[in-house]
């Protein structure tokens, strides 16, 4: 799970989806939970839905409690990272002798491992193209068992393709910073409006219901009743609305009226 821990281990290799790997992670294994230790995690957009509704927390509480802060390389977003126990190995808050103790609600990255995805892990290489590359741990003893996946298989049986598809329009914001010329810079307040929606969905909601944001921007009815209470949903409007204010993008536009109106006062 660990990208930036375990670069020199990384094949340097781009895998496509239909590349193949030998791999088994089981519980008789003499590694069992070893990489859930010492590690350093990217936790997406969903990954916080996930984990902050299982626990019962807002997502402040759980970005405050759960998490770290860090600029994500070559973008200067920021991401936040699983925020590691104080212990010898720097254990993971969710690891416990028996397995992971949110398994069913683990992050991205967990899901991926030992396949690692380019747009939050990569620090070289193609911005635009999407592929993937191997962790080859040495404590990891799966890629000795004999099960074979094509990546587009583990991606599947692993769940991923389903925090992918909910993360999609946050990995392409992160795609066109990538891209942007490297002394184009976001300001503050834009980093700290990337960092509300993409993360702290409670707060974001609040904003949108609580300020004139739903009379600045033209947003259809069932929009604004999904978005009520369906945290993805918002998820996803926060993504296209970022879009719209950092690169122009038109799924979210604003009210001329309103807009002039302001201007105007
Ligand atoms: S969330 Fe679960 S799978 Fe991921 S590092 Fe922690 S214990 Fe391991
Ligand atoms: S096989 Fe690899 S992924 Fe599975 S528990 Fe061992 S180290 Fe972790």
């Amino acid at each position: 799970m660990d990208s930036n821990k375990t670069m020199a281990s990384i094949d340097p290799v781009k895998y496509s989806l239909d590349s193949e790997f030998k791999f088994k992670c089981h519980s008789g294994l003499a590694c069992f939970t070893k990489c859930c230790r010492g590690i350093n995690i990217i936790l997406t957009p969903y990954d916080i839905i996930r984990l902050k509704n299982i626990l019962s927390l807002s997502s402040e509480e759980f970005l405050t409690i759960y998490t770290e802060p860090q600029l994500l390389e070559k973008t200067d977003l920021p991401v936040v990272t699983l925020k590691l126990l104080d212990d010898e190995l720097k254990s993971c808050p969710f690891v416990k002798d028996d397995g992971c103790l949110v398994y069913t609600h683990r992050p991205t990255a967990c899901r991926y491992y030992p396949v690692g995805v380019a747009t939050l892990n990569f620090k070289e290489g193609s911005d635009a193209d999407e592929f993937y590359f191997f962790v080859n741990e040495p404590h990891c003893l799966g890629f000795e068992e004999d099960k074979i996946w094509a990546i587009r298989e583990w991606r599947i049986d692993q769940g991923v393709d389903i925090h992918d598809k909910i993360n999609a329009g946050w990995a392409d914001l992160i795609v066109k910073k990538r891209s942007f010329p490297k002394n184009i810079m976001l300001t503050e307040k834009s980093k700290n409006m990337f960092f509300t929606a993409s993360y702290d969905v409670d707060k974001f909601r609040q904003f949108v219901f609580d300020s004139s944001f739903l009379t600045l921007y033209k947003i259809d009815d069932a929009t604004i009743e999904k978005i009520k209470t369906d945290d993805v949903a918002l998820l996803e409007f926060a993504f296209s609305w970022l879009d719209s204010i950092l690169f122009k993008g038109e799924k979210v536009t604003v009210n001329k009226e309103e807009a002039e109106r302001r201007i105007k006062k």
